[in-house]
């Protein structure tokens, strides 16, 4: 077995040190060691093994093709940034003028083009703010508008966002309580009424954004409830600015605030198509009593998330909204030629119709029309587990790779995927395009 300063000595593993760090490289050769140890490797390829197994970055989160036809999906980082907002971030990494006027000198406000480039999207809103999340955006509003009174909402709306975390608990522990009214399939603006009083901190309506409740519902909208005398707040969940003609049912900030509502809350990562982030809009008052409350310091964003947000406000139309109104021919020619493609090379592919999804917590029930490469189920771990790693999804014991969430450019990258996965050589020129 080679020693490990021997193979660390090695001139490619010193300069790998360099970029990557030295823990990093080590656990490289390590790696290889150990396949020596199980006679997978020959003792003299350690340093050209390691070398191979060198990742591009020091950090463990990989870039993942996603064609499971959800487009905003959770596990898989939510809206992936527009080469604007990446641009845009990459400048931000370093020392940049986040809080600082270049011409006087002097401090500035913290985000300010972030908060001008919000303010000029949605007219409707005096004034906004920006923070972590829309949950971070919630528990704000909650503290400072309602700590100690209460927030009057519908049973209806009374949402589990995902993975267990529930907008009530959520609410309660700010020191809020709640004042449920209505059921969970009915709330009039009576109920509304009959609840609030002197104790109430504001009304807060939740858009059902994951779920859908159909039959004999009825509920009383932000227009009805401006009425009441006092604040009205509205999470709108994903984070459109505006009217999308495609997902009709899907509320939208400026919509909501003409109707009347006092404030609104919304993500930056899900419709809108941006960073993590939790808007804030509306009224001038309530949005000043949420900044300068001493939690705002607590959940206030960093100047990566700042860039990256202006850039998705100002800049081309995202990733997300080019998925969202791709056209499901142009997709099915695609898929027909990636089939083609993989076919010829013996691989048992064919392109097929099927149905994505917003995802996300967004427009649920509502299905997009899409297009697929369909392949043996057994590809979707080497393709998983492969660089890049591409998900898809398994129906019917087919492998369902949807091309609804893959860029235009990036066809020739999930042909050497496949190709790769398969066993076959993918270096040949038709595999590239
Ligand atoms: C997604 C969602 C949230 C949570 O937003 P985060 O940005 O993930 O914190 C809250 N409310 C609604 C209605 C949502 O759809």
């Amino acid at each position: 077995m080679p020693r490990t300063d021997a193979v660390l000595a090695d001139p490619r593993l010193v300069e790998a040190a360099g970029r990557l760090g030295r823990a990093v490289v080590k656990d490289a050769v390590a790696c290889a060691q150990h396949r020596v140890r199980q006679g997978a490797l020959a003792p003299e390829e350690v340093a050209d093994a390691a070398v191979a197994a060198l990742p591009a970055h020091p950090a463990s989160l990989r870039s993942v093709i996603n064609m499971t036809g959800v487009i905003v999906h959770t596990n898989l980082g939510r809206a992936p940034l527009s080469p604007a907002a990446v641009a845009a971030t990459a400048a931000a990494a370093g020392y940049a003028d986040v809080e600082f006027d270049l011409a006087s000198g002097a401090r500035a406000r913290r985000g300010r083009g972030a908060m001008d480039a919000l303010a000029r999207a949605v007219p409707a809103a005096e004034d906004v703010h920006v923070v972590n999340n829309n949950a971070a955006a919630l528990v704000l509003v909650a503290t400072a508008l309602a700590a100690g009174r209460e927030i009057v909402i519908s049973r209806g709306e009374l949402v589990e966002i995902g993975d267990g975390f529930r907008i009530p608990d959520l609410l309660v522990s700010t020191g809020a309580r709640l004042r449920e009214v209505g059921t969970t399939n009915r709330t009039s603006y009576a109920d509304y009424r009959a609840a609030v009083g002197p104790l109430t901190g504001f009304v807060l309506k939740v858009h059902p954004s994951n779920f859908r409740i159909e039959g004999f519902t009825g509920s009383a909208g932000v227009a009805e409830l401006r009425g009441l005398g006092v604040p009205v707040v509205a999470d709108i969940g994903s984070g459109l600015l505006a009217r999308e003609p495609l997902l009709p049912g899907e509320p939208d900030a400026a919509t909501t605030l003409a109707a009347g509502a006092d404030l609104v809350t919304a993500s930056g990562d899900k419709l809108l198509g941006g960073p993590q982030a939790g808007l804030l809009l509306g009224r001038r008052e309530l949005v000043e009593r949420c900044r300068r409350h001493p939690l705002a310091r607590a959940l206030r964003v960093d100047k990566l998330t700042l860039a990256a947000l202006e850039a998705t406000l100002r800049g081309p139309a995202t990733p997300v909204r080019l998925a969202l109104h791709a056209e499901p021919a142009v997709l099915l020619r695609r898929a027909a030629v990636l089939a083609a493609r993989l076919a010829e090379a013996g691989i048992d592919a064919r392109a097929v119709p099927s149905e994505a999804a917003v995802g996300g917590g967004g427009a649920p029930g509502v299905t997009l029309e899409s297009a697929a490469v369909s392949l043996p189920e057994r590809l979707a771990l080497p393709l998983r587990t492969g660089d890049p790693p591409v998900v898809g999804r398994v129906e019917d014991h087919r492998l369902l790779l949807d091309l609804r969430a893959l860029p235009a450019g990036r066809d020739g990258d999930v042909v050497r995927a496949v190709l790769g996965a398969a066993g076959l050589p993918a270096d040949g020129p038709e595999a590239g395009g």
